[in-house]
């Protein structure tokens, strides 16, 4: 037996069966059994792909309905007061989407994913009561099925870590009521076989921890591990390093560590205390962060080198993290270009590597069967043309990016603004929007058609420009004074212009879960990257043609095209990056000189990439900060570069937002009053604002007086010179009814602002 290991695996199913299965039971199109039986065949084909393929650690407890966090909260009986009424499945999603007495509980992002939990809502008044369940009963299903399988927990500090309180205070205080339900359901879970083991899943490790947190490592683990003597424990982490705790992990009687080899290599620093506590290793070596085919001898190398400290007998072959942040099969790729395919691999596609990358390492290459010869032949040589393939390499791109010498626009923002106040002459409290329009079924469907081949070009192009018609009309009438076009030929702000770039590729099938059932298929970057032509020009310059007002044009930032794309393992991000800003430089000079004088550059996922741990924040910001300059360094003075942040959160990061020099920034402060954009002021930010005077994110139409009084708010803290006033995001996901009264009040709001002031 080769001894490997799976942190978890996907859970949505090959062809998003249980997306399918959730929807239609919300929509009350299928009852609870349909549902379980989905998920009950879910759970038992995805535990036979991982046996087939050789996996010896298998989970359990890995699938989930909506999320984990959740799960684990309903294990706790971490349940918010207002769902206490509720039972089973309707408790479960209630407290997951809400109900139509209750809102649903909030979700953010798990770590530096895309993939979003359910925030567990504590209170220090609540007794908590465990409700083990699900997971023995999944541990029982699986037995049945003939796997013996390890059961995921989250861990009491990840737990405890990621949740809030409900009167504000600090959820580490509650500590002392959570570990003993712990305690608790590792007594249940001993009982179930004569040896079982438990991964508790910790990646809150892998952050900066303050001493409280680290205080409570060796207490937590001393009483995990001692509770039961059956149970053998796998504290795993995962996405970056986590020395600190390692160090006192090995000083609890646990059995073993996971830790990430690939995006934390500085855990290589803990080898020698594991191997001299004699602790088991979980290494992780497959990228469960990536699509990019394993290189297995490359890997082996990896883990010989770990053998030179920690004893092959304790170590474990493992993915980096669970398989959930990956598509999951190749196989139904069926039009992807052959030779790119071939240096990909997907979850399923994963286990194969992790199976045999361990057999290869401690058996070594003696011991592979005919098949894994020839795939482990394959492994090399599609690794190899790779390395050379045209596809990938391009020898202008890399001959211009190694030649820049033009990092930054001309002038100095207070010259520049200056010239473009004198040449765009627009008034204090201008008005825009953030770019899309609503997109309606009729936009939706022509895209579809087009793509599809049973739309011609010149129909296509008709329809969309209609559209774009109606949008400068609505605007005009309205009486907004900076017009956008609408956005119509955009399904996605990335993808629109990776489908344009060379070296961008696309997926059929490459969907991940970001949340319950929606899932993500994000394009992947293979290749240098270069803009054959011009991307949005003719669009702009149309709708520019259509009206006397000035015309913003719309581009996506490089930073933005990075995080939310798959990028190739071959270069540095930063490398990548600089690449795609060319292109955006290129397309920004080709929209001013086609007399765009307006042109805003969004960078909605900025904040995305920010690594996990402190130390390596410089550096992400050092070229985030440079490419954006780099794709906009093309601008001329009174060129307007705008810029727009979906978030509102800027305390931390209030330098780095004006260091990169936009004209103006929008971003989504509707939801704060003004104590947001407290920090533009308190730092003496430079540069002009557009705080979101009104959430998009709901149907919600805002009252004229409601959005003078956010205006107001907003001249509290800034002066009227420094202000734009728009909404708090794209309206791509509103409707008609609901966008025309809210702009139409929003202009009208700022009308009777402007007036008071100049009667003032
Ligand atoms: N220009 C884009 C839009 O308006 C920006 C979207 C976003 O910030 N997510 O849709
Ligand atoms: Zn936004």
């Amino acid at each position: 037996m080769s001894k490997n290991y799976v942190t978890g695996f996907a859970r949505i199913g090959e062809q998003r069966e249980l997306k399918k299965a959730l929807e239609s039971y919300w929509a009350n199109k299928s009852d609870v059994n349909a549902l379980e039986k989905t998920a009950n065949d879910l759970k038992i084909r995805h535990w036979e792909y991982q046996k087939n393929a050789g996996i010896e650690y298998i989970s359990s407890n890995d699938f989930s309905f909506y999320d984990n966090m959740l799960d684990m909260a309903v294990t706790l009986g971490a349940v918010p007061k207002r769902f206490q009424n509720l039972t089973g499945h309707e408790l479960y999603f209630s407290m997951a989407r809400g109900n139509k007495e209750a809102v649903a509980m909030e979700m953010t992002k798990w770590f530096n994913t895309n993939y979003h939990y359910i925030v567990p809502e504590l209170s220090p008044e609540e007794s908590y009561k465990l409700n083990a369940k699900k997971i023995i009963s999944e541990y029982k299903q699986a037995k049945e099925y003939g796997i013996k399988t390890k059961i995921n927990i989250i861990g009491p500090l990840t737990f405890l870590g990621l949740s809030k309180r409900v009167d504000g205070g600090d959820t580490y205080e509650l500590y002392a009521k959570i570990l003993p339900i712990y305690v608790e359901l590792l007594q249940e879970i001993a009982k179930l076989d004569d040896e079982i083991t438990v991964q508790i899943d910790e990646p809150i490790f892998v952050k900066d921890l303050d001493t409280k947190v680290l205080s409570l490592i060796k207490p937590t683990y001393d009483t995990l591990a001692n509770t039961a003597s059956n149970i053998k424990i796998a504290v795993v982490t995962y996405f970056e390093n986590s020395c600190e705790a390692s160090k006192i992990l090995v000083h609890t009687p646990i059995w073993a560590l996971g830790l990430d080899f690939l995006h934390g290599v500085e855990n290589f620093d803990s080898l020698e205390l594991i191997a001299t506590s004699n602790k088991t290793l979980i290494a992780g070596v497959v990228d469960g962060r990536n699509i990019w085919k394993n290189d297995i001898e490359k890997t082996v190398n990896l883990l010989n080198k770990i053998s030179l400290h920690v004893n092959t007998k304790n170590i474990l072959v493992a993915s980096s993290c669970s398989l959930l942040h990956v598509p999951f099969s190749l196989q139904y790729e069926v039009k992807m270009d052959a030779e790119i395919k071939s240096w990909l691999s997907y979850g399923r596609e994963k286990l194969d590597e992790i199976a045999l990358v361990s057999k290869l390492f401690f058996h070594g290459k003696n011991s592979l069967n005919e098949n894994e010869i020839i795939a482990l032949e394959e492994n090399i040589a599609a690794n190899s043309t790779r390395k050379s393939s045209k596809l990938i390499h391009d020898e202008e791109v890399q001959k211009r990016v190694k030649n820049i010498t033009k990092l930054e626009r001309e002038g100095k923002y207070e010259q520049r603004i200056q010239i473009q106040k004198e040449k765009l002459q627009y008034l204090p409290l201008a008005t825009t929007t953030i770019g899309s329009f609503p997109q309606t079924a009729e936009i939706r469907h022509a895209r579809r058609e087009f793509k599809n081949g049973n739309l011609d070009e010149k129909s296509y192009t008709n329809e969309m420009k209609k559209y774009i018609d109606d949008c400068v009309t609505f605007q005009e009438e309205c009486g907004l004074e900076i017009l956008v076009h609408g956005e119509p030929e955009r399904n996605d702000m990335v993808e629109y212009f990776g489908e344009q770039l060379k070296g961008y590729g696309f997926s059929q099938n490459g969907w991940v879960q970001s949340y319950g059932s929606r899932c993500v298929k994000p394009p992947f970057i293979y290749g240098d990257i270069s803009r054959p032509k011009a991307m949005t020009v003719d669009w702009i310059t149309y709708a520019q043609s259509k009206t006397e007002k000035i015309m913003k044009g719309m581009l996506t930032g490089p930073v933005t095209i990075l995080n939310w794309s798959f990028v190739r393992d071959d270069m540095p991000r930063g490398e990548v990056s600089k690449q795609i800003a060319l292109g955006i430089c290129d397309e920004v000079d080709d929209l001013q000189n086609a007399g765009i004088q307006i042109i805003q550059v969004d960078e909605a996922a900025f904040k995305e990439g920010y690594p996990l741990r402190e130390a390596k924040i410089k550096a992400y910001e050092d070229w985030a900060v440079r490419d954006f300059k780099l794709s906009v360094s093309s601008a001329k003075k009174e060129t307007q570069i705008h810029t727009h942040m979906c978030y509102s959160e800027f305390n931390d990061i209030i330098a780095t937002i004006e260091a990169m020099d936009a004209d103006v920034i929008s971003i989504e402060t509707a939801r704060s009053g003004n104590e947001l954009l407290k920090i533009f002021a308190k730092v003496g930010y430079k540069q002009e604002v557009g705080p979101g005077v009104y959430d998009i994110h709901s149907p919600r139409i805002p009252s004229v007086e409601e959005i003078v009084t956010q205006i107001k708010l907003l001249l509290e803290v800034l002066p009227k010179e420094q202000l734009w006033i728009n909404p708090d995001c794209g309206l791509k996901t509103r409707k008609w009814e609901e966008v025309k009264p809210s702009l139409t009040n929003m202009v009208q709001a700022v009308r009777i602002v402007r007036n008071e002031l100049s009667t003032k």
